[in-house]
């Protein structure tokens, strides 16, 4: 079986990384609101802002947290369609992928 540990590191350092941008978003939301009204408007609309930020972040989180999960049982590096080998060039650009470059619909993006 290939040796995932560099991969494994990366992934795990993302991890990191989304879960420390995450707390601020936190940290930022749950600041008081503004009595201010114009201030107000301003605030709402860096929610959205925020909102969106949170949910790309949880998604990412997720998707890593699941090619960890994979590392673990096995199954890394293997894809979930069509059950063929993804390539190491794949894997380095995209670590947290679960599907081969004739699967993926982001491949030709990538080119790997
Ligand atoms: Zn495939």
């Amino acid at each position: 079986m290939a040796d995932y540990q560099a991969l494994r590191q990366q992934l795990e350092q993302k991890r990191q990384e989304i879960l420390q941008r995450l707390n601020e978003i936190q940290e930022t939301w749950h600041r008081p609101v503004d009595v201010d009204l114009e201030e107000q408007s301003l605030e709402l609309e860096n929610e959205d802002v925020l909102t969106e930020l949170d949910r790309e972040g949880m998604e990412e989180l997720n998707q890593i947290d699941r090619a960890l999960e994979r590392m673990d049982n096995g199954t890394y590096g293997i894809c979930r369609l069509c059950g063929a080998p993804i390539s190491d060039e794949r894997l380095q650009a995209l670590p947290y992928t679960d599907v081969c470059k004739v699967c993926a619909p982001d491949a030709e993006k990538l080119g790997v």
